[in-house]
């Protein structure tokens, strides 16, 4: 199957989705990585310097599992429900026809994560609509969407879970692609800079921390938890997670 996942910034999808994205990858799904936002926040410097790093962080973060990188380089934190916005989610979801979309869940805390959740649930229902004016035909099939896992898990409580104790090891290799997010915070970029070890490593303490928690619930080491839009045109009968 082909899978979409559409992060607002460079390690989201790592952290709240990366062991599933690395399984579907595994068993030979095609697994699209979607970086909405151009990651200039953070670290300090050059906006346009750190386009390019946070970028190529997220495609070899991609690589990891073999997924294909797509970079939207919409402005970080600048990111607007529009019409010219939407649009660009339109045409990500017509190019990659999905059989399955994950996305951040609607209120999630940083306005960025909100607002790509919204452009995703739109966009996915006017990319259905055969006369919209696009350079791909309509992607009309029935397409769920799954939210993944809230920032820190806030207010969310899965429906769904993905075992992903076979998994684990990469997705905190894939955390490791997003060096630059690891600099303490206010430091220039220093492309020397290590990464702390794995017990010192904030990215490893937070993604150990919530997959042993959604593994508590389903008796596994290591799990991810999800939620699906209940929505028309976005039900199946049948598990779409692996
Ligand atoms: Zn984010």
């Amino acid at each position: 199957m082909r899978v979409l996942a559409i992060g607002a910034h460079g390690d989201d999808l790592e952290m709240f989705c990366g062991g599933t994205l690395a399984k579907f990858a595994a068993r030979g799904d095609t697994v699209v990585m979607c970086v909405v936002t151009d990651g200039r926040g953070r670290p300090k410097g050059d906006p346009e310097q750190v386009v390019k790093i946070r970028r190529q962080e997220a495609e070899a973060s991609a690589a990891v599992i073999g997924a294909v990188s797509h970079w939207m380089g919409l402005p970080d934190g600048g990111l607007w429900f529009d019409a010219p916005t939407r649009h660009q989610f339109i045409e990500v979801i017509r190019q990659h026809t999905p059989d399955l979309i994950i996305t951040h869940p609607q209120d999630d805390y940083h306005p960025d994560h909100k607002t790509t959740s919204r452009l995703v649930l739109d966009a996915a229902q006017i990319a259905r609509t055969v006369n919209y004016p696009s350079q791909y035909p309509p992607h009309r099939a029935p397409v769920p969407i799954a939210f993944m896992e809230a920032e820190r898990g806030i207010n969310f409580i899965p429906t769904e879970y993905v075992d992903i104790s076979a998994t684990f090891e990469q997705k905190l290799a894939m955390l490791d692609c997003h060096r630059s997010q690891l600099m303490p915070v206010g430091a220039e970029y220093d492309p020397s800079f290590a990464l702390p070890p794995s017990e010192q490593n904030p990215f490893h303490h937070y993604a150990r921390a919530i997959s042993q928690f959604r593994g508590l619930a389903v008796n596994t080491a290591y799990a991810e938890g999800f939620t699906f839009w209940q929505a028309a045109n976005r039900l199946v009968t049948t598990r779409v997670l692996p």
